[in-house]
């Protein structure tokens, strides 16, 4: 999810640029919802080609490039000879390289290349948690994973954990024990198309999420996850109508025939071309058109529950109609969030205007969802 992305700093105009190397990966997760995988990649000269018209437009200052997969790092060769070329030139706009990786092809001339270019080339890493965890997820791949080598060259960098059915139960362990590593964790996503309403699962993440919590409260030093760490102040303020990310307007996902789509969710990797077709005559700066009225009017965690339009299609066939399947999830996301919201405000003496909001948001959502 890219929502973290598009916040504009002192108006520099910012724009996300995914450029899908390959459709192959060299794993199989159980959650990927990357189906339609097949044997293409993208030339190099298309690459350069695409990259250029961003960095020379006026119509941006900051443009991140994200090489996207499948597994990125399977194209190498394109990567290295983009980038070198990319570092050669002048450009009228500032850019970083990015890319998200399952690690394991992060080995021998990569890594070498990488460590050189660390300070330019910035990689993210997958892992779900222990040993255990990982290998369920993530076709037992947690042996061929240098992850101190992802800690050593990017120490700020965050690293993105996915929930399956399969680990729902060590959601505590897998937390901990990335942490125990060093490292700090933006996503925790549950992976789609699992049916979460399910009592099962909600009395598991419940009981995961409060030994979470008094973990946090135990190590105030360490950041606590989105999970539990919901802006909830924004639940007390006044509702908008708001787009939750910039797919299709400031950003832009290339698939490996060169073709441009609105972010890495809507492309044929995921979607077939019928549907694709739909997606391509949406205009997607009528953010009101994106918005589910019934969530927006009826529902007290609207602004801080996230939302992506890929997978409102991908489960429900249409954008602005929300995955109802996690809204459980997200009240015992609430109450978690607001006990931890709660304790650090107990050992605050100056009250800003956003912890009073905090205060009030703690307050609903103990009256509505912890009954
Ligand atoms: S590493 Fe990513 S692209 Fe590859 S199978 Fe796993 S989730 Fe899918
Ligand atoms: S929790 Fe459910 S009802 Fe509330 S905003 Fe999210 S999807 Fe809509
Ligand atoms: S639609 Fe989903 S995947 Fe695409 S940019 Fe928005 S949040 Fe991310």
């Amino acid at each position: 999810m890219h929502d973290q992305i598009f916040v504009s700093l002192m108006n520099i105009r910012k724009f996300h640029l995914s450029i899908v190397l390959t459709n192959q990966c060299n794993l199989n997760c159980v959650y990927c919802y990357e189906c339609h995988k097949k044997r293409q990649h993208i030339q190099p000269e298309r690459v350069k080609t695409i990259i250029s018209e961003y960095l020379n437009s006026s119509h941006y200052d900051e443009v991140e490039i994200d090489f996207f997969g499948g597994e990125p790092f399977l194209e190498f060769q394109t990567i290295k000879e983009t980038c070198e070329w990319v570092w050669s030139q002048r450009w009228k706009n500032k850019y970083i390289f990015f890319a998200t990786t399952n690690g394991v092809l992060v080995q021998g001339d990569i890594k070498e290349w990488l460590r050189q270019h660390k300070k330019y080339f910035w990689v993210s890493l997958s892992l779900d948690g222990t040993r255990e965890s990982h290998n369920k997820n993530r076709s037992n791949s947690f042996d061929k994973i240098d992850i101190p080598f992802f800690k050593e060259c990017w120490p700020e960098q965050t690293v993105k954990m996915t929930i399956s059915k399969e680990t729902i139960e060590c959601i505590y362990d897998n937390i901990v024990y990335i942490h125990s590593l060093g490292f700090n964790i933006t996503g925790t996503n549950f992976a789609e198309g699992i049916d979460w309403e399910n009592e099962k699962y909600i009395g598991v993440v419940a009981s995961q999420l409060e030994k979470l919590c008094l973990y946090y409260i135990d190590n105030p030093s360490i950041k606590p996850v989105p999970l539990i760490n919901m802006a909830i102040h924004k639940c007390a303020e006044d509702k908008s109508i708001h787009k939750w990310c910039g797919c299709g307007e400031h950003m832009a996902a290339y698939e490996t025939d060169g073709k441009k789509y609105p972010c890495t969710f809507f492309t044929p990797m995921t979607f077939d071309k019928q549907t694709l077709n739909s997606v391509l005559r949406l205009d997607f700066t009528k953010h009101a058109d994106f918005v589910d009225n019934d969530c927006l009017n009826n529902c007290y965690l609207e602004p801080v529950c996230n939302c992506c339009y890929g997978a409102n299609l991908l489960t429900n066939g249409i954008v602005n109609k929300r995955d109802r399947s996690k809204c459980e999830l997200m009240k015992v996301r609430a109450v978690y969030s607001a006990a931890l919201k709660a304790h650090k405000l107990l050992n605050n003496t100056l009250v800003t205007p956003e912890d009073k909001l905090t205060i009030q948001a703690i307050n609903k959502i103990n009256e509505i969802y912890n009954s």
